[in-house]
């Protein structure tokens, strides 16, 4: 107990501390090797136009399959990637996979990486940019960056030319999970942006409260008058759908059409996705 070991913050032994520090440097060693052993790989969530009824983009989603055990998803290691100084290795992989894995895709799908705010670190990431559309022949016109509010935090103007230089290219950016981060709106208007990605906290609000809707509402028109494209994230209903149809939001994304799949699943699930949607959508003129 505290009082027995002196000041509480200078305890010289506590199991439970001890346990996590092994457990956290176990982690930390086995994603050291992950990419040389071929453990990392990308799953493709489809994001459906709401105009056109049919998937014109997927979102890579890395996936970790350490030997023997299972799939484990990013949200329990991104940030040890970013901590240990490997994201960049690790995302610069992401991006020559999910290009090369796009090339082959139908023309009129294209793919969303995640870039985290530690790629923006140094002056790498237009060079890999480039790099992973050359090699795989993919046009920079079916790539998308998706970016969230962290990079844009540092308002820095090494960051602002690397995300000028990478439209340049042709290739979009979105702001993802929008509405969760801390910074001011004024950055939407002085950041190069393409789209905003409605966070799916506001989403799953929709169904019932009126403060969700008011939200999203509020994101939909601020997004038009910065001539910025709207995709809801993690849409799973078919009355969020109607909802968001309603606001005026252009693109969706959420278990409702699919959760991310493997590359070898993506045609089938591209044919079934363009089905299901012209199904749920009323006809547009
Ligand atoms: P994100 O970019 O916001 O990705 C969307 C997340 O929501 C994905 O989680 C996806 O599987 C999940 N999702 C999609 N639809 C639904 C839905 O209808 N319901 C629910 N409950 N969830 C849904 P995932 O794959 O676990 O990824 C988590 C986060 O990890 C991503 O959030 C992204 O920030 C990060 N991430 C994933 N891959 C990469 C990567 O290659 N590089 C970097 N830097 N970050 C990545
Ligand atoms: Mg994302
Ligand atoms: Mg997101
Ligand atoms: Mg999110």
């Amino acid at each position: 107990r505290a009082k027995e070991s002196g000041r509480g913050c200078l305890r010289r032994f506590d199991p439970e501390m001890e346990q996590r520090l092994r457990l956290r440097q176990s982690l930390e060693a086995d994603l050291r090797g992950a990419l040389a052993r071929g453990e990392f790989e990308v799953h493709y969530q489809p994001i459906v136009d709401l105009a056109g009824a049919r998937v014109v983009c997927c979102e890579a989603l890395l996936r970790w399959r350490p030997h023997g055990r299972g799939l484990v998803p990013p949200g329990s290691f991104i940030s040890v990637l970013e901590e240990i100084g490997l994201i960049g290795l690790v995302g610069a992989w992401v991006l020559r996979t999910a290009c090369a894995d796009a090339a082959l895709w139908p023309e009129g799908v294209r793919v969303a990486v995640n870039v985290s705010s530690a790629q923006f670190e140094g002056d790498a990431l237009v060079g890999v940019v480039e790099a992973a559309l050359r090699e795989s022949g993919l046009p920079a016109c079916r790539l998308d960056l998706e970016i969230t509010e962290a990079v844009i935090l540092n308002d820095d103007a090494a960051i602002f030319a690397t995300l000028h230089r990478i439209r340049k290219m042709g290739v979009r950016v979105a702001l993802d999970d929008f509405g969760t981060g801390y910074s001011s709106l004024s950055y939407l208007r002085r950041f190069p942006l393409d789209k905003l990605k409605i966070d799916r906290s506001f989403v799953s609000g929709l169904d019932g409260s009126h403060a969700a809707t008011s939200i999203v509402q509020a994101i939909v028109t601020l997004a038009r008058s910065l001539d910025l494209r709207t995709i809801a994230e993690g849409v799973e209903t078919q009355d969020q759908l109607d909802r968001l149809c309603r606001l005026g939001c252009d693109e969706v994304q959420g278990y409702l059409f699919s959760a991310p799949r493997p590359n070898a699943e993506l045609p089938a699930m591209l044919h079934r996705i363009d089905g299901a949607a012209q199904q749920a959508l009323p006809a547009r003129p």
